[in-house]
């Protein structure tokens, strides 16, 4: 049979235009699956390779250049390396990763010395009782972002309430207090139990479309697991993620509150997942398919216009800014009317349902 099908003159044409445009990568640059470049996954780097490199202060000659002044930063970082070792123990003690990042500031902030950053990128993270993994994200993610030269700042948003997880809602305040601050360019959302492996994925944004950066995990072979998806870490600008709405903020629990967004291709985005189950306090939302469907009509009502709750803390950390959210009681389901959050009554500590520390 397949001697057969190499006899034919349009298959063999096919086969010969395969191989000479350079097999399967050529073949899928061609229909836009942009696989990358190739890297060596099996020679990483240390964690805060470069790090001693960087430039400690702006250049002084006179008075400091106003950031008007500054050169660009160069297009690509002199100081990416490429694949960096990430594991998950030991975990570093919050002490340990500020002793290795001297130039993060207070809130998480870092701003190059010397010259004017091609991106302010605002790293959004909906925690909730994953002070590990918190701890494993920043000191994996600090070095990354400091090798790539961007203006970046941390925004860990901690939902207190007895209500189950509410990623989109968290996401949603992270976003609103984070551009309170600064006119961020660009929007990570994060997700705290991805740390990404090779510094060469540009924690910076399309201005033409969103962008789905956590497309290849340790988990699902590091091959995107559906095309579809838009979950884990994903980049934003503010406006494209003030024109969706944001995310709907009655999505609670588990299950696709970012799958109804479209996704483009990316290249390298190499994540291992620090190794969780099921959530307890997480639970899939029984609700979430009803919801999915309902998003494409209800989107323009309920979102970022829609968002209230109550700003329980905000505060400057060494290594992020720390935004606590009460969340409230159990999401409602569809085709309840919306209660405005001044009704929810603050909770307590010990009604917590997130998951304890692993
Ligand atoms: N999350 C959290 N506490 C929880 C549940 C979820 O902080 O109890 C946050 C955390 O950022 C996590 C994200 O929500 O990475 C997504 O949840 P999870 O990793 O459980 O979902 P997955 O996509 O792995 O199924
Ligand atoms: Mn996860």
């Amino acid at each position: 049979m397949p001697r057969r099908l190499l006899e034919r003159p349009c298959t063999l044409l096919a086969v010969m235009m395969y191989v000479s445009l350079g097999g399967f990568r050529s073949l899928s640059a061609l229909f836009g699956w942009d696989q990358g470049p190739t890297f060596d996954y099996s020679h990483p780097c240390e964690v805060c390779t470069n790090l001693s490199r960087l430039p400690g202060a702006p250049i002084a000659s006179g008075s400091p250049p106003g950031p008007q002044a500054l050169p660009y930063c160069p297009e690509r970082s002199p100081f990416l390396v490429g694949p960096v070792s990430v594991s998950f123990s030991p975990v570093p003690s919050i002490a340990e990763i500020v002793e290795q990042n001297p130039r993060v500031e207070p809130g998480g902030l870092y701003r190059p010395a010397g010259c004017k950053p091609c991106s302010g990128t605002a790293i959004i993270v909906p925690h909730c009782a994953q002070e590990h993994h918190l701890r494993l994200l920043l000191y994996h993610l600090h070095p990354f972002l400091q090798r790539q030269q961007l203006a970046d700042g941390i925004y860990v948003t901690h939902q207190a309430g007895n209500g189950s997880f509410n990623r989109a809602k968290l996401l949603n305040v992270g976003v609103r207090e984070a551009l309170r601050d600064e006119e961020w360019d660009c929007l990570f959302l994060h997700d705290v139990d991805l740390l990404p492996e090779n510094d060469n994925n540009l924690y910076v944004c399309d201005s033409q479309r969103p962008r789905h950066i956590a497309v290849a995990m340790n988990k699902f072979g590091y091959s995107l697991q559906c095309p579809q998806h838009f979950g884990g870490v994903s980049a934003l600008t503010p406006d494209q993620y003030l024109k969706m709405n944001g995310f709907p903020n009655e999505y609670g629990g588990w299950g696709d509150e970012d799958d109804d967004t479209s996704r483009p291709p990316t290249s390298v985005g190499h994540y291992k997942m620090v190794k969780h189950q099921g959530d307890k306090g997480n639970e899939e939302n029984p609700h979430r398919f009803d919801l999915l469907v309902c998003t494409q009509n209800s989107w323009t009502q309920d979102g970022m216009n829609s968002l209230t709750c109550r700003l329980l803390a905000r505060e400057l950390g060494p290594l992020n800014t720390n935004i606590t959210v009460d969340i409230g009681t159990d999401p409602r389901v569809p085709g309840l009317p919306l209660v405005p959050d001044t009704h929810l009554v603050l909770p307590k500590p010990s009604v917590r349902r997130c998951a304890a520390p692993s």
